[in-house]
């Protein structure tokens, strides 16, 4: 669990849910590196429709600042971190919509600037290919932020409860794993029918 005299960080009640929240500051960093190591429960990040944690998830890593010489007066105060995360999920049928149990886990290097500092003028980017750019607003970000997305980029394009999914019917809604509903067919709605020149395709 994380301590945060050791890590340096700020754990705020922000949430409804009263869940503790992760956030670096640019302050604590600019004194020291923060490395973490954090289980987060259930419900403590919403994921929408697209994911649900079943189990902890798992975070560990580093925060600290890097500083990017703009110019000769002008010093901007990123943000990188860098870390991995493990987590079993459930992921809805991408037909059916049933629930499907998901082991999701991937490493991350970002890299976040102040909000609005390339506005200015995007040339003056420096170019880190290996590492993804956001950024950060208010002189600080919150760890549960980022490891919603980087979750959401893991997510399989598609994911199917089995390979013969069937799917639900078009008409009624049934879903046609569990019994036939003995639809027509053809009467197919034509709103759903770009869907099924998607699925006839994959
Ligand atoms: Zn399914
Ligand atoms: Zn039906």
């Amino acid at each position: 669990m994380l301590d945060p005299r050791r890590d340096g960080c700020r754990i705020e009640k922000t949430d409804e849910a009263g869940e503790p929240t992760m956030r670096f500051t640019v302050q604590d960093l600019e004194r020291e590196a923060v490395d973490f190591s954090v289980e987060l429960p259930a419900g403590a990040i919403d994921f929408g429709e697209e994911a649900s944690l079943v189990d902890n998830l798992h975070a560990d890593g580093r925060a600290e600042v890097l500083h990017e010489q703009r110019g000769p007066d002008e010093i901007v105060a990123d943000i990188r971190l860098r870390g991995h995360f493990a987590g079993e999920f459930e992921v809805p049928c991408a037909r059916c919509v049933e629930p499907v149990r998901q082991a999701l886990a991937a490493e991350f290097d970002l890299l976040f600037r102040p909000l609005g500092v390339d506005e200015a003028g995007a040339e003056r980017s420096i170019s880190t290919q290996e590492t993804e750019i956001g950024y950060y607003e208010k002189g600080s970000m919150q760890l549960e932020d980022v490891l919603r997305e980087q979750v959401l980029l893991a997510l399989p394009a598609r994911t199917l409860c089995q390979p013969e999914c069937k799917g639900l019917c078009p008409v009624c809604g049934q879903n046609r794993n569990e019994s036939s509903c003995g639809c027509s067919e053809r009467a197919v709605d034509p709103r759903w029918s770009p869907l099924s020149k998607l699925e006839s395709r994959s």
